[in-house]
């Protein structure tokens, strides 16, 4: 008997469904290791299956683990032969994941499968991800120092005159060269007014004296993810209300992360980070969660964000990234990631926080 999958049988037996159909690569890779490109996994309660296409026959072979491994025939399609699979088992109940699946998909199961039912599971395995393996936490570790590395070389380029873009360009390029597989999304280079842009990806604004300028980058290896912001300012001395929401965004941040710990909820970390920005007047100014979840996905659970009831658990992964934007003079934010611990949290990422360049 192969078992894999094996981790997701409570949640069969939970939800009273002979079977989980899994369609998102992250947890098909999560689940199996195989890191191509198409797949999908057919859980049931006497092990996994995994199906994929002829292209990836040698690859699955050497990658996937615990599935019995199956390869599409010639002209086949996916979901005909799930059907077919799931037909010849006499199963009643199908899970699968809402959140991913095709309509057309969904609907070609549905007609094959009828009058079985099709049961949309959310969160699924992506409640098992949010806490990370030692192995996992390596990964991310490795994720991180390649981004930092890249940011401290060229955090030195920033300086007035120099282009947004070319700025992010060359952090791209030094986190390839430092071994990152691919950039985790595009760069953020946001200078000035545009600074007050949450997510202003760079332009070719040249940057100028007096700019705040917010750097959001991140890298991925072997397939995990890092994140992390950056605000810094071109100039001697960072002063008036660009100081003020400076060092309010930073304060919000330590409050936010010194409350980090198992037990505590994520909606109990936001309103921490929450609560000076909105005493100081600024809370209309912060209008993103405090954070979310990273690891194979740069945005997965769990999210950290206002009144969620989700309770931290040891191994945790995620950002702690509030924010202070105010149009026509400039934003801050800064981001790290955390590892909620047995006691408390770990901050993984290692960079100054000072606007300092
Ligand atoms: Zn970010
Ligand atoms: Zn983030």
């Amino acid at each position: 008997m192969r078992e894999g999958g094996a981790e997701l049988y409570p949640l069969l037996k939970q939800r009273s469904v002979d079977a989980f159909l899994v369609t998102k690569m992250e947890n098909v890779r999560y689940l199996s290791g195989f890191t191509g490109s198409t797949a999908v996994l057919l859980i049931t309660r006497r092990g996994g299956i995994f199906l994929t296409d002829s292209r990836y026959a040698t690859q699955s072979e050497k990658e996937v683990a615990g599935f019995s491994v199956r390869i599409l025939r010639r002209g086949e399609k996916m979901m005909e032969r799930i059907a077919r699979l799931i037909r010849s088992r006499r199963y009643h109940r199908i899970g699968f994941e809402g959140g991913d699946l095709r309509v057309e998909a969904f609907q070609t199961l549905k007609k094959a499968l009828s009058p079985i039912s099709l049961v949309p599971m959310r969160p699924g395995v992506e409640a098992l991800r949010t806490v990370k393996t030692e192995r996992e936490l390596d990964e991310l570790q490795v994720a991180i120092r390649r981004a930092e590395q890249a940011f401290k070389k060229v955090k030195k380029q920033i300086r007035p005159g120099r282009g947004e873009d070319e700025i992010a360009l060359t952090m791209e390029h030094a986190m390839r060269k430092n071994g990152a597989s691919k950039v985790a999304f595009d760069t953020i280079v946001a200078s000035g007014v545009r600074s007050a842009m949450p997510h202003g990806i760079a332009s070719s604004k040249k940057i100028a004296r007096g700019d705040l300028v917010i750097v959001d980058f991140g890298a991925e290896c072997n397939g995990y993810f890092s994140d992390m912001t950056r605000t810094l300012y071109v100039g001697r001395r960072l002063s008036g209300k660009k100081r003020e929401i400076f060092d309010l965004v930073r304060a919000a941040q330590e409050a936010a992360i010194a409350l980090v710990r198992p037990g505590i909820t994520f909606g109990e970390i936001d309103h921490a980070a929450r609560e000076p920005i909105e005493k100081a007047g600024y809370g209309a100014f912060f209008g993103h969660g405090t954070g979310h979840g990273i690891g194979l996905e740069v945005h997965e659970l769990p999210g950290v964000t206002p009144n969620s009831q989700v309770v931290v658990e040891e191994g945790m992964v995620f950002t702690i990234e509030p924010g202070v934007y105010l149009p026509g003079l400039g934003g801050v934010r800064i981001e790290d990631m955390v590892l909620a611990t047995g006691k408390g949290c770990r901050v993984l990422t290692g960079l100054s926080r000072g606007w300092e360049i």
